[in-house]
């Protein structure tokens, strides 16, 4: 083994072991972490993330990368490794330190704001960090952009880092359609709603019955839980320290029969990406996988697999059986039909699958615009936000805890981050076609076999994790870079049949 890599390696475990830290840390305080702990481990995390920084950015690190980039004698994966790790050490270097820690220091309370003004209700007190927030990505974008001699949208640099590849040119283009094809088709389903009853969705379901559903249901699809637990918390999130140690969460309502089965589900597909990781990439950079990428498996077992009739024709009668008094008159076609209904509502994590890119849409714009260039005022973003609802789903937002405060991304810095919810729901309908032309799809899912499926993934997809752009992976499993076009091909179909359109 090249012996630089051998020490580069060396600082990448140390990075490893101090990102698992923190991200145990993460897990336990959504999850096991009494109320009180959070003052004092703050404290710890800001001290491990510190580490976590110096053990990247360093003069030792840099002249590694620098001579391994032009080794000779280093395996495909290594190589991988080097580009990824490079990648990582250029994306915080430009940034000067007391900067980056100033920023640091600003997303620490931000959140909290963030909080407060959504249960107050009460926009104006968050936007003056907002616009701080705003201010210091502009000015990170502004650094990087120079750094790669990049004169495109500034925005672009953002998106850059939640999925390559993906710039304001790919995601006009790409929301145009949508916008074109998908609005209106939405204001069709909408007049069909009555035809669709759901009431026994929300009747009253045993909540430790659940979680022995939702159990399964992980089963069902693949969740080892040898490498894997559930656990619940607030909000459904999937969390992962290697490929032998992947924990998801869902939450349990008592009035909701769906609501934890598909976060289960949309968590799991997450999980089951982590764990079919390679060992060769695992505890590596290049085992971080693009957002976009992430989404597109947990979006395919939730909606395409997920919402399929095939899907659920080996387990509804257990379903049934669990509930037998709530489902009684419930037929699976009815069932079906309830899981798929679309209500556009306002907020985002309760969408619907017909619906949900519209939300990303009204985000993307509004970033979009921010970053134009253009002075904007910050305070004026509310009625923006509300007329985009408007316009697009047809709803008015009455506040802006429902409107513009509903999401807590660009309060902790994540800006660019939500076209990626978008085009991996898109390249996740893409994967679904592409399953079906290369295996007996259905055949599987009626049998209740999704082993082949699992299978396929992992061998095509899966274990590359990080180590190929997303362009490599979708031409390498189909053959055929990202194509909206059986996105927007699934939902017409899909809803057409659903609503008798
Ligand atoms: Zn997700």
């Amino acid at each position: 083994m090249n012996t630089y890599y051998e020490n580069l390696k060396t600082h990448i475990d140390k990075y490893s072991a101090l990102n698992m830290a923190l991200t145990l840390f993460n897990w336990d305080s959504s999850t096991e972490a009494p109320k009180d702990a959070t003052e004092l481990t703050s404290k710890y995390i800001g001290i491990l993330s510190e580490n976590l920084y110096n053990t990247l950015i360093n003069d030792d690190v840099e002249g590694l990368i620098e001579k391994l980039k032009a080794a000779d004698d280093l395996t495909v994966e290594e190589k991988a490794i080097v580009r990824k790790t490079s990648e990582m050490f250029d994306d915080i270097r430009y940034i000067p330190a007391d900067e980056f820690s100033a920023y640091q220091a600003l997303l620490a309370k931000s959140d909290a704001i963030w909080a407060k003004a959504k249960a107050e209700n009460d926009y104006n007190s968050f936007a003056p960090v907002l616009k701080e927030i705003i201010d210091y990505n502009k000015k990170f974008a502004s650094y990087k952009a120079k750094a790669r001699g990049y004169e495109g949208p500034l925005y672009d640099i953002l998106l850059d880092d939640y999925e390559k590849g993906f710039t304001t040119q790919v995601l006009d283009e790409f929301f145009s359609r949508l916008k074109a094809t998908i609005v209106p088709l939405v204001k069709r389903a909408v007049k069909n709603n009555h035809l669709i009853d759901k009431d026994f969705n929300y009747l009253s379901y045993d909540v430790e019955k659940q979680a022995e559903i939702s159990r399964k249901l992980a089963e069902h699809i693949g969740f080892d839980f040898n490498r894997g637990v559930i656990k619940t918390s607030v909000h459904p999130f999937t969390t992962n320290l290697h490929n032998k140690d992947v924990r998801i969460t869902t939450a349990y309502k008592k009035n909701n029969l769906e609501s934890a089965m598909f976060s289960t589900i949309h968590e799991g597909g997450h999980a089951l990406y982590e764990m079919h990781v390679s060992d060769d990439f695992t505890g590596t950079p290049a085992s971080y996988i693009s957002m976009g990428m992430h989404e597109s498996q947990s979006r395919l077992f939730e909606n395409n697999l997920g919402r399929s009739e095939a899907f659920w024709k080996p387990l509804y009668p257990k379903l049934k059986e669990a509930y037998p008094e709530q489902l009684k008159d419930v037929t699976l076609e009815h069932f079906i039909h309830a899981i798929n209904k679309s209500v556009p509502n306002l907020i985002r994590t309760e969408a619907d699958e017909l619906t949900y890119c519209l939300h990303i849409m009204v985000r993307y714009e509004i970033e979009k615009m921010i970053f134009s260039g253009e002075e904007i005022d910050i305070y004026k973003l509310p009625e923006i936000w509300n007329d985009k609802y408007e316009e697009y789903l047809g709803i008015r937002p009455e506040s802006d805890a429902q409107g513009i405060l509903q999401d807590i991304h660009w309060a902790i810095g994540s800006i660019g981050y939500f076209p990626s919810y978008a085009i991996g729901t898109a390249i996740a309908a893409q994967i679904y076609a592409h399953l079906q032309k290369v295996m007996p799809l259905d055949e599987y899912l009626s049998s209740g076999n999704l082993q082949p499926v699992n299978d396929y993934l992992k061998k095509n997809l899966h274990k590359y994790a990080g180590s190929k752009t997303t362009k490599e992976l979708l031409e390498g499993l189909m053959g055929e870079d990202f194509n909206p076009e059986y996105y927007i091909n699934y939902l017409k179909e899909k809803y057409t049949k659903l609503y008798n359109l």
